[in-house]
């Protein structure tokens, strides 16, 4: 069956061999007679910067890549992330976290340990059974909150969930490794897992492919797919690519960046080469 694929990176520096391996990953997966969709994931918008859209898109078709257009970008759809939170929020799944995180860091070394999550140490529910009055009280006086999913109360809602992964194979769903995970902040009014499973299902992506150091974050997709009766498309969490050390190529390790990789006189081929496309 013809796949619809999508690459999505975020624009907060310029596109390095990781990421070429990812977007030259998911093109092919489309093939001839499927669909490559490219997204712009800049919801955070200190860190997210138009030059580096720019980049994305010169340095892609710099590789030979072909997209589909328009290219969504998530920074103009924050009403359509509002909607689902309010879905959530009215029907008790998400409460507000007023917890700055030194308290949460202080929570946590007075519990002496705490379960670590994909993501760090495990938010230990400081707000969620924060009584209603107390909740009224911060909120008129202007206290900055964040929304976190219940997903204790969530999972109970939906029951057990699976998903299949085209390497690993079918998966059930385990989202409560990550505890309670922020949807919304002040500053960033949707998460990348509430934008990126929305957006899957609003672009009709049957093939989610990407690295697999987002496979664990999978866990919350699909329960979030079930909340919001949004389709279940398959994974597909490809390996890394690595530098001869076997250390994975990341931005924080300084992987060459496609744009210096051309500077310095390599051809489009060679740099597919490099990112593991002949
Ligand atoms: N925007 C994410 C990133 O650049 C990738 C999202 C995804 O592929 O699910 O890391």
């Amino acid at each position: 069956m013809p796949e619809i694929t999508r690459f999505a990176p975020s624009p907060t520096g310029y596109l390095h061999l990781g990421h070429a391996h990812s977007a030259l990953f998911a093109a092919r997966a489309a093939g001839s007679g499927g669909r490559f969709i490219l997204r712009i994931e800049d919801i955070d918008r200190t860190r997210c910067k138009p030059e580096f859209t720019a980049a994305i898109f010169e340095d892609l078709a710099w590789l030979g890549l072909t997209w589909e257009q328009p290219v969504r970008k998530q920074s103009k759809h924050f009403y359509q992330y509002r909607a689902a939170l309010d879905s959530l929020r009215g029907r008790g799944l998400l409460y507000p976290c007023f917890c700055t995180r030194a308290k949460i860091r202080a929570e946590i070394a007075r519990a002496g340990a705490a379960p670590h999550g994909p993501e760090g140490p495990i938010y230990p529910g400081t707000c969620r059974n924060m009584n209603e009055g107390e909740r009224t009280w911060r909120f008129a006086a202007g206290k900055p909150y964040a929304l976190r999913l219940d997903v204790a109360r969530a999972t109970a809602a939906t029951g057990p969930l699976e998903w299949r992964d085209r390497v690993r194979g079918t998966q059930r769903a385990a989202p409560g490794r990550f505890g309670d995970v922020v949807l919304a902040r002040k500053e960033t009014p949707a998460s990348y897992h509430l934008c990126v499973t929305l957006d899957d299902a609003l672009q009709g992506v049957t093939l989610v492919t990407r690295g697999e150091d987002l496979f664990e974050a999978t866990h919350i997709h699909r329960l979030l797919q079930a909340l919001l009766d949004l389709p279940v498309p398959d994974y597909h969490h490809h390996g890394l690519i690595r530098d001869d050390a076997g250390k994975r190529l990341a931005k924080r390790e300084q992987a060459p960046t496609i744009r210096s990789l051309r500077e310095a006189g390599k051809t489009p081929k060679g740099v597919r080469k490099m990112a593991g496309f002949e």
